[in-house]
């Protein structure tokens, strides 16, 4: 797929239905898969509004839908940043205050050893995010937690209750 600037909305949006346009088309063509997905009724992710365990006017904070472990969270600003290079030091400092509060309420609630913290947006085009990613007494220490295997989410109310509980 050439870029998809060329293109106009509908005509991306219709790529998209016809599965000729992935999301790293999308990066590709220097346009931000995650506020497209918001701008058109999230055609790229789904609606994630059952997995938010947190949300103000400046952040989301949600349990991903393709996990590598249970608990698996990202973190990310409302406004565009592309990476976290580009935010300024006040929605810096904020972030990451609310990402100490989430690990400590991840560890707690899902009773993880420790949990890791990534961000990584790369490519033409990103859209600013932490990722949490807990580990488990199970499973070894080291960097190869934030390449464990992926899965589907499997929605736990219990926590769901427990973690908003814990954050709000
Ligand atoms: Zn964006």
């Amino acid at each position: 797929m050439d870029n998809l600037k060329q293109f106009n909305n509908e005509e991306i949006i219709n790529f998209i239905k016809n599965g000729k346009v992935t999301v790293a088309d999308i990066v590709d063509s220097g346009i931000c898969p995650t506020c497209f997905d918001k701008k058109n009724n999230h055609i790229l992710y789904g609606d994630k509004t059952d997995k938010i365990i947190f949300e103000n006017d400046k952040f989301e904070c949600f349990l991903v839908g393709n996990p590598r472990a249970n608990g698996h969270t990202a973190i990310s600003t409302k406004e565009h940043y592309k990476d976290m290079m580009e935010i300024d030091d006040k929605t810096c400092k904020e972030i990451f205050i609310l990402a100490k509060k989430v690990m400590k309420a991840l560890k707690e609630i899902y009773k993880a050893e420790s949990v890791y913290l990534c961000t990584m947006c790369d490519g033409p085009m990103n859209h600013f995010h932490i990722q949490l990613i807990p580990r488990y007494s199970f499973e070894k220490r080291g960097a190869k937690n934030f390449v464990k295997p992926r899965f589907e989410y499997k929605e736990d109310r219990e926590k769901l209750q427990q973690l908003r509980k814990k954050l709000y």
